[in-house]
């Protein structure tokens, strides 16, 4: 039995709410309906991959369910739509996104087939592989099974590859941690994130994933593959006056050279910690490390903090880029963050490139390289090798 997403989408309206429906069965989801937000509550259950909810609804607002949806731990993917403009949504997307929901997209009424089929399409199955032999209901594993499979090898890398945009040529991959769980398949970063930060691991995990990421980068080029690896890294790690020294010998053990990887930080997190670790960032830049400012526009650093850090890298967040075709804002912050960029000598990265028009546009825009699931989605290290090697093969 193949695994199907389900969905859950909660409109006042009838027909809206019987339109997002169909279109989701028709995407191959199992999908429900609800139109009274009281109710809401008692349908919504935690293995929901996707909820699809009306912000503007008579006696309560979409606020409300967010709130709710936080106070259980969601972990689905949501889809907000509104009648209202676009900073509406916005606000509730930032709300959201702040409460620790994944918000994957936003639709403004009247909702148009294309774009909530795409949005469906790209939405993460919450468990992507769960067991042919066990139908039953995903719960989320605890701590203690955590630390059991950092130590059993379950939690790896999976890498997604990035393109330079005017050859399509393939020049790195992105290392993102997943969790092979031999009950519920694959399970993406942001539960593994979340238990390796219960757990007090977030360092272990960070290292874990670098390491694997390494010898994984060594393996790749003694069957022919030369690539550079992109290895997310949590800022505290930089507060660790030991960690460029740490990164020189691990480099040197598998036989790579510093500019074969690329550390990155999320702009939120960094600039919290920015002056503790300057000393740090400024070190591993001088021995040839590249450092890369991710979920740039996500956060709140100021031209002077940009300017401190040697960033040679900037990666677009993905919520921009997904929404830089259907919403003028979206697409103004990815413009600037180009020039922005460029102008400050980094390279910058477009993250989210999930379509043909979406690549041409911001080809069009002058961004460098690109990564989304257009391209290819994230995938374990042998595949990449293929998928590397079919990818060059279709380029001659
Ligand atoms: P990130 O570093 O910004 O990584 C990009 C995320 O976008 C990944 O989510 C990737 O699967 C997703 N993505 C790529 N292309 C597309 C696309 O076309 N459409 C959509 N909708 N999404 C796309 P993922 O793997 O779930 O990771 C989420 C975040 O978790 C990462 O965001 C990163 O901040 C963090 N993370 C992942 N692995 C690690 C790790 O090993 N260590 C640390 N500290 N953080 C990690
Ligand atoms: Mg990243
Ligand atoms: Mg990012």
């Amino acid at each position: 039995m193949k695994y199907r997403k389900r969905l859950l989408v909660l409109d006042d309206e009838p027909d809206i709410g019987e339109f997002v429906r169909d279109v989701a069965i028709e995407s191959g989801y199992d999908a429900m309906v609800s139109a009274d937000p009281e109710m809401f509550p008692s349908v919504y259950t935690n293995d929901m991959d996707v909820v699809v909810l009306d912000l503007m609804m008579p006696g309560t607002d979409g606020i409300e369910i967010i709130r709710f949806l936080a106070e259980c731990g969601s972990n689905s993917s949501i889809i907000l739509i509104s009648g209202y403009n676009a900073g509406v949504l916005h606000s509730a997307q930032e709300l959201a996104s702040e409460h620790g929901l994944h918000v994957i997209g936003t639709l403004t009424k009247p909702i148009r087939y294309v774009e909530l089929e795409q949005l469906l399409e790209t939405a993460p199955a919450l468990i992507t592989a769960r067991r042919k032999s066990d139908p039953g209901l995903f719960e989320k594993p605890g701590i203690d099974e955590f630390i059991e499979a950092l130590e059993n090898g379950q939690i790896i890398p999976h890498y997604q590859p990035q393109l330079d945009f005017a050859s399509r040529a393939l020049i790195g991959v992105e290392a993102l941690v997943r969790w092979e769980h031999p009950r519920w398949g694959v399970l993406p970063a942001g539960l593994v994130l979340d238990l390796a930060r219960e757990a007090d691991l977030l360092g272990e995990l960070t290292t874990s994933v670098l390491n694997q990421s390494l010898i994984q980068c060594r393996k790749w080029q003694d069957a022919g593959l030369k690539t550079l690896v992109a290895i997310n890294m949590s800022a505290d790690i930089f507060k660790d006056l030991q960690i460029p020294k740490m990164l020189e010998d691990e480099l040197y053990k598998h036989r790579l050279d510093p500019s074969q990887i690329i550390l990155e930080v999320t702009e939120s997190a960094l600039m919290q910690e920015l002056v503790k670790s300057l000393d740090t960032l400024t070190r591993l830049r001088m021995k040839g490390i590249a450092l890369s400012i991710d979920d740039f526009g996500t956060g709140y650093s100021s031209l002077v903090q940009l300017h401190r850090i040697p960033f040679s890298e900037m990666k677009i967040d993905r919520s921009f880029v997904i929404n830089a075709l259907s919403d003028e804002e979206a697409l103004a912050i990815v413009k600037i963050t180009i020039m922005l960029g460029h102008e400050l000598g980094m390279k910058v990265v477009a993250e989210g490139i999930e379509n043909q028009r979406t690549w041409d546009l911001l080809l069009s825009l002058g961004c460098d390289a690109a990564q989304g699931y257009y391209i290819a989605k994230p995938m374990p290290g042998d595949e990449l090798l293929m998928w590397a090697r079919s990818h060059s093969a279709a380029l001659i």
